[in-house]
């Protein structure tokens, strides 16, 4: 029987709030089959009000909770099956620490994000920049298949040949056509690789970010990096080699120690699922803060002396920079509703206070980027979307979107809107959200 928590219940506590913010909703539906999301999601539309559909419940671009409106929350359906050979099955409400363990004795892994705790739902649906992009792609490339509730209640199989417009809306922009209730990958026989840690000294931050983005771009596609600034002085580097050979992991990981002056710095062959282990703290709102995206092709020019005047400016707490490129960029842009297959950058600057000098800062950051990943927005407005999806492919996703969305049920995460409506989901009861989201309360900061 379908379980639904409401106010008042014993269990509420444990469920109204997300990683980034705190929540009201009415009723937080507990699905534990395909059929329950069904029953779920028609309960959520007789009930109206904001519909909020949880997996991990670290969303970024969409919180995945609401004031007064329904949570389905998929987090039961959280199963790892082996299928045939490098093909598994995983539950949207998987963890992406827990799926890198349970593939592990497979000798198998998917390349996904750097937390552990991220579900699979939110990013899998998204792209997925993970710490094995430059060498396997993003999570969605590894998507074979997935099942999908509709809005109108159906439950489909989509892939290449069954229901194809949808396969390709759901690598990119799946909150935007239903709830993806399971995902079929196809792995990557690395269950080791080698990790390294560094803590750089920053003297000159435009040089500093040049010079790393160079040595991330020369280095070979086994190589992914993701740099954390914070302030402009000091970072953290995390690069994964996609391999088990200490040889090659070492000499590849060489160049990143000449970047700057390093402070500290450790190697080490592990399981990639000792890299993205999942913590499952508790949600209570605890990491709400404000985030502006960006992907850039190089870290160059406007794109480095930028970075650096935003670093200057005290408004961001931290700056994350994660490569893609490598084999995320052999996908032909038209393949997925995530279309950016050129650049080599995802740049994500965060504050906990956020407010207009924030916004006003990375504002000058934003003519120097070239397209946006969804996932690391916190505000939403017609011209991000445009950044997000390039507009062949905003124009595919609005046709998509009115076949199988007529009534706009899925609005919460960079709805694309319908044809008709030539500004996007302005105005149409989607959260707008920059530092606190309007359905429900951030609380601390980063
Ligand atoms: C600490 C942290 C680190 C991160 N690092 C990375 C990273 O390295 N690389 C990267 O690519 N991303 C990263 N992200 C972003 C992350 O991928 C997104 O925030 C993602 O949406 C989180 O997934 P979730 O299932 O936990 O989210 P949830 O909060 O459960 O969901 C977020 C939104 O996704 C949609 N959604 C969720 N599940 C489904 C589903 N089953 N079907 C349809 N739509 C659904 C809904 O709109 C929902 O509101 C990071 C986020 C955090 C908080």
């Amino acid at each position: 029987m379908l379980e639904i928590v409401r106010p008042g219940d014993r269990h509420y506590a444990a469920v109204r709030d997300v990683y980034t913010a705190t929540g009201r909703p009415a009723a937080v539906a507990r699905p534990s089959s395909t059929a329950e999301v069904v029953e779920a999601l028609r309960l959520a539309r007789e009930a109206g009000g904001p519909l909020s559909v949880r997996s991990g419940g670290h969303g970024i671009s969409s919180i995945a909770t609401n004031a007064g409106g329904t949570v389905v929350d998929l987090s039961r359906l959280n199963a790892v099956e082996r299928l045939d050979g490098n093909m598994v099955r995983v539950g949207p409400g998987a963890r992406w620490g827990d799926v890198a363990a349970a593939l592990h004795p497979w000798g198998l892994a998917i390349s996904s994000g750097d937390s552990g705790d991220v579900g699979v739902g939110g990013l899998a649906t998204t792209g997925g920049i993970g710490l094995m992009g430059r060498a396997h792609g993003l999570t969605i490339d590894h998507l074979v298949a997935a099942e999908l509730v509709t809005a109108d209640g159906m439950v489909r199989r989509i892939d290449a040949d069954h229901d194809p417009e949808l396969f390709w809306a759901v690598r990119g922009a799946g909150a935007n056509i239903g709830i993806a209730t399971s995902f079929e990958f196809r792995a990557d026989p690395v269950p080791v690789v080698g990790h390294a840690t560094l803590q750089y000294r920053v003297d000159d931050l435009p040089r500093f970010l040049r010079d790393w983005g160079e040595t991330v771009e020369s280095a070979p596609r086994s190589v992914s990096a993701f740099l954390y600034l914070m302030g402009t002085e000091f970072a953290l580097a995390t690069v994964v080699y996609a391999g088990d050979d200490a040889e090659l992991a070492g000499r590849a990981f060489g160049p990143f120690t000449a970047v700057a002056p390093v402070l500290g710095q450790r190697a080490q062959l592990v399981p990639y699922a000792g890299v993205v282990a999942a913590t499952h703290a508790p949600h209570r709102g605890q990491q709400g803060a404000s985030t502006h995206t960006g992907l850039a092709v190089h870290l160059d020019g406007p794109v480095t002396a930028g970075l650096a005047d935003l670093a200057a400016t005290g408004t961001t707490d931290m700056l994350q920079i994660r490569s893609t490129g490598g084999a995320v960029n052999d996908v032909p842009e038209d393949a997925t509703a995530y279309a950016h297959r050129h650049q080599n950058f995802s740049v994500t600057a965060i504050s906990g206070a956020g407010g207009p000098p924030f916004d006003e800062a990375w504002d000058r950051v934003r003519p120097s980027m070239d397209g946006l990943y969804l996932s690391f927005e916190t505000s939403f407005s017609p011209s991000l979307l445009e950044a997000a999806f390039p507009p062949a492919t905003l124009n595919r996703l609005r046709d998509i979107k009115r076949t199988v969305d007529p009534d706009g049920v899925f609005n919460q995460n960079f709805p694309v809107g319908l044809p008709s409506e030539s500004s996007g989901a302005e105005g149409r009861g989607v959260p707008h959200r920059s530092g606190t989201p309007a359905s429900a309360t951030a609380s601390t900061s980063v």
